[in-house]
């Protein structure tokens, strides 16, 4: 597809201005010109033409199967977009009096005791805006709560499987990072978690099920294991999808978590937009939350600035209010039955593929897995010089998404896969039989797979270059290698 300066027509115009009647001359500096600022040349047809089709390039789980692992791309239902839209909700501003905006702040405060349902927390603040934002502040309770005890502790554990945000967020805030081997079954190695959990340890960060897709077994030990030490233990919620209505972090003895509303609770993401990563605390840990809170007396909702302990604001205002009505209106749509329903299909939807790609591609970790699996281009990297990134770019000429690949860093040629509860199972088979199909080309045809993608729009990249002398410019382009 051409670039607009390369369809560009000298002297091809999209409107047509009135003669001016004005007489003086316009005085305008030679750069500013048509001419001189280089812009494409074009007509009205030529331009709606260009992003048209350029829009109907995007992919997006609107138009296929998305089965990126860890990042839960769910369809997310429409009726959720229109209710972030209500005018009522919309045209607030944030600044407005709390008795002009009591429906808003009712939304915020029963979604708070909602998310304290599903997770067993006693307390949520809805501020952060992604995930990495809520590590960033539950790590900063965690710290404050321990200042307020007159204590300081230097280092934070997490297993050698964790997501990279886990280790940044704790070395972010000065902490020494520990990690943790992961044992021959991907559950944390409870003998090293052991010799390591020692008093100078603030805390645990830990997501379950793990980002093998497996429910540690011996998470209630683990806690144990880090609270009997004085530590406290952080649940990275981006897994919840797993088990909503089944298993709560609080019931497995997390005191910290931290959801991701836009993987679990239905917001589109993936295109740079607004996320939303409430945190939510036990008991103890309330008083250091986040300011403005939100509360409910007699006289309707309410916020409270002060908190002597707070660790402040996190974020401007009252977070992302976009998302978080889109998971109030997810969360009531549904109702414990239908969150309950989603996870257990996720799961059953997980397990289906995995039994039929088991075959085709080594599976390192051979158990009933959760929401996601992870399997291993071992086989075909060392037999057919074939790696999971061939693969990966061969799914695009099937006309599919990639799952997410080489992550966790513990499986050699990793491939994470999530296919959600939204997928049925045409959609499932469609994707076992693609893959299915790739894993015989890396034998029969392996440069095909290695030569992938032909069928896009644009080929093979070198993302390596592009990192290091990204091309920003169309006119510098030319001069470029
Ligand atoms: C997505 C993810 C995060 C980070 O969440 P963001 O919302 O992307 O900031 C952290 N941990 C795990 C396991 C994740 O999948």
């Amino acid at each position: 597809m051409k670039t607009l300066k390369e369809k560009s027509v000298k002297g091809r115009v999209g409107v047509l201005p009135r003669e001016s009647d004005v007489k003086a001359k316009p005085r305008i500096p030679k750069d500013m010109l048509r001419d001189g600022v280089g812009l494409p040349e074009l007509s009205e047809v030529d331009v709606v033409r260009h992003y048209t089709n350029l829009s109907s390039l995007n992919y997006g789980v609107d138009t296929g199967f998305y089965p990126l692992g860890s990042c839960t791309m769910k369809y997310n239902p429409k009726v959720n977009e229109d209710t972030a839209r209500l005018e009522g909700f919309r045209d607030l501003h944030p600044l407005q009096p709390s008795e002009t905006c009591q429906g808003a702040l009712q939304v915020m405060h029963d979604l708070e005791h909602m998310l304290c349902e599903i997770t067993g927390m006693e307390a949520f603040t809805l501020q952060p805006s992604a995930g990495a934002h809520g590590e960033l502040t539950g790590t900063m309770l965690m710290k404050a709560w321990f200042k307020d005890k007159g204590e300081e502790r230097a280092r934070i554990i997490v297993p050698d499987s964790s997501h990279g945000t886990n280790p940044a967020t704790a070395a972010y805030l000065g902490y020494e990072v520990t990690v943790i081997k992961s044992d021959e079954r991907g559950d944390l190695d409870l003998k090293d978690l052991n010799e390591h959990m020692t008093e100078d340890v603030a805390g645990l960060m830990l997501t379950n099920p793990n980002t093998l897709g497996l429910f540690d077994e011996n998470i209630c030990e683990i806690t144990e294991i880090v609270h009997e030490k004085g530590g406290l233990v952080y649940y990275d919620g981006a897994n919840m999808n797993a088990i909503m209505g089944k298993a709560r972090p609080g019931d497995m003895g997390y005191d910290i978590v931290h959801l991701n509303l836009h993987k679990t609770f239905s917001t589109p993401h993936g295109g740079g937009g607004p996320g939303s990563g409430p945190v939510g605390v036990k008991k103890d840990l309330e008083p250091f939350l986040p300011v403005p809170r939100i509360v409910k007396d007699r006289g309707g909702y309410g916020l409270v600035n002060s908190s002597s302990k707070s660790i402040g604001r996190v974020k401007a205002f009252h977070g992302s209010f976009g998302v978080i009505l889109r998971a109030y209106a997810y969360i009531k749509a549904l109702g414990g039955r239908g969150l309950k329903d989603a996870s257990e299909q996720a799961v059953l939807n997980a397990n289906y593929l995995m039994k039929r790609l088991r075959e085709h591609y080594d599976l390192p970790f051979d158990r009933t897995c959760m929401h996601e699996f992870v399997l291993s281009g071992r086989r075909q990297a060392h037999e057919n010089k074939v790696h999971t990134l061939d693969i990966a770019k061969r799914l695009l000429d099937y006309g599919v998404h990639a799952p997410t690949i080489y992550f966790p860093l513990i499986v050699e040629e990793a491939m994470m896969i999530e296919p959600t509860e939204t997928e049925g199972k045409v959609s499932l088979d469609e994707f076992a039989d693609i893959m299915e199909r790739i894993a015989a080309e890396c034998v029969e045809t392996p440069e095909l797979v290695t030569g992938a993608p032909q069928k896009t729009p644009v080929k093979r990249l070198d993302d390596a270059l592009a990192a290091r002398k990204p091309v920003l410019n169309w006119n510098m382009s030319r001069d470029r290698p």
